[in-house]
């Protein structure tokens, strides 16, 4: 809702300087002309190098973009990540676990090879790894038509759009298979998948033809890094777990040969496909798509990885930049009458929580009632909730009473560790003037 302006003359609508820092960002990269379009099919050989485009979605379902952010592509390798949540989703991990490993190769994303010990792929990023795993969708007893059209779905969950198939690229595609039958014959030799080579490689192409824009990536992603909620439905499609697994995976093996220096030099967990997208997420961040077509030797879009690159150093996006969670968990400590009040702010998890114990544990209180107000609590996690919870047994034992003020119920389900329940107070003393 608006304010109303205050101040007489004329005003102007306060704009966001994100999607002009996006522009410019493309401005920047621009010129660059190195790197080939995928020539592998004629289809993407013939494919308009210059698009460039760029999509961002945060947690909270927000999307900035600018440039060729509505061009459609298809996912191609981009697939492959969402393909293995969706696979964790429906079988758990120790089943995927039985079926493709979770190592980096080293090698070329269509090298024909295993594990020399476990005769498994080494990873779902590569192409063994994601025609097996493709197998295991809607069990291994579906039809290629019927597994198919469950990953179409997930992904158009995913968008939040329904999306659709780039039928004449996929069946260029399967014109020029003989790399993915090889490897899929490989599979089926090793007794790691049950269909034919000509089924298996089917169903996976069919996957990759997917189609997509920079803008349904940006929230696809968004989705990883949000927990498995996508941000704009608001609709759960995956499990925390499941994304938690699969940006790990992305952040060892989503970039081709080039993950050990994506990771130091962007840090952000990323795939790439060979039609030109790249994407990538933050975990409780946000997600980012990017589209250039051109490609460099190991693969990756030359100007997406420029962007990828940039944003990471201009915006601080790198996965390791420290972000000091719990540091200020205890906002203040206040003596009001009988009372002393802790206030607690902001997120409350592991390390959180031990701020917080370290403050109650290090000083002497003289009120004879403790009292935690989680008023300005955003959320709490389990472990949070844990550790406030023996937090308060102890402060009960050490002889105090003990209270607790939430009317946002961000404590809900809280029991302390011998069982009982915090009593829940219904106001604060002062707070009126503290609000003020
Ligand atoms: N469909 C392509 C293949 O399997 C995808 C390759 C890629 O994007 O890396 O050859």
């Amino acid at each position: 809702m608006r304010r109303r302006n205050r101040y007489p003359g004329a005003v102007q609508e306060i704009t966001s300087p994100i999607p002009q820092y996006l522009s410019a960002l493309l401005d920047a990269v621009r010129d660059e002309q190195s790197g080939h379009v995928a020539d592998y099919i004629p289809e993407l050989a013939s494919a308009d190098p210059n698009p460039l485009g760029i999509a961002m979605c945060t947690v909270s379902g927000r999307i900035y973009s600018a440039g060729d952010c509505d061009v459609p592509f298809t996912l191609q390798s981009i697939s492959k990540p969402f393909a293995y949540a969706l696979a964790l989703q429906e079988r758990g991990i120790e089943t995927v676990m039985a079926t493709v490993g979770m190592e980096p190769s080293g090698e070329a994303f269509n090298e024909l090879s295993l594990d020399g010990k476990s005769n498994l792929p080494m990873n779902p990023m590569i192409n063994a790894g994601a025609i097996a795993v493709n197998q295991l969708i809607n069990g291994e007893d579906s039809t290629v038509e019927d597994r198919v059209e469950v990953i179409r779905s997930l992904m158009s969950d995913l968008a939040g759009r329904d999306l659709g198939f780039n039928e004449s690229l996929c069946y260029s595609e399967l014109d020029h298979a003989d790399r993915n039958l090889s490897i899929a014959h490989m599979l089926r030799s090793y007794g790691v998948i049950r269909d034919t080579a000509h089924d298996a490689v089917l169903s996976y192409t069919r996957q990759c033809a997917i189609e997509t824009t920079a803008r349904d990536l940006a929230a696809m992603v968004a989705t990883l890094g949000n927990g498995g909620v996508q941000p704009i439905t608001g609709k759960r499609v995956l499990d925390p777990d499941v994304c938690r697994l699969t940006m790990a995976v992305m952040s060892s093996a989503g970039m081709y040969d080039a993950a050990g220096r994506w990771m130091a030099r962007v840090g952000i967990p990323a795939k790439s496909g060979v039609s030109g997208g790249l994407i990538g997420t933050l975990p409780g961040q946000l997600g980012i798509a990017t589209f250039s077509p051109r490609l460099d030797q190991e693969g990756n879009s030359v100007r997406g990885t420029m962007l990828f690159e940039k944003l990471s150093q201009q915006m601080g996006l790198h996965l390791m930049n420290p972000l000091p969670v719990g540091v200020h968990a205890v906002r203040a400590i206040e003596e009001r009458g009988e009372d002393t009040v802790i206030v607690l702010q902001g997120m409350i998890n592991f390390s959180a929580a031990e701020s917080i114990i370290h403050e109650i544990s290090t000083r002497d209180f003289s009120a004879h009632r403790l009292v935690l107000d989680v008023t300005r609590v955003v959320q709490v996690d389990g472990v949070g909730k844990r550790m406030l919870g023996s937090t308060l047994l102890r402060m009960r034992r050490a002889g105090y009473d003990i209270g607790v003020y939430d009317p946002e119920k961000r404590l809900l389900g809280l029991v302390l560790s011998d069982g009982t329940r915090a009593p829940r107070l219904k106001g604060l003393k002062g707070l009126k003037e503290r609000l003020r």
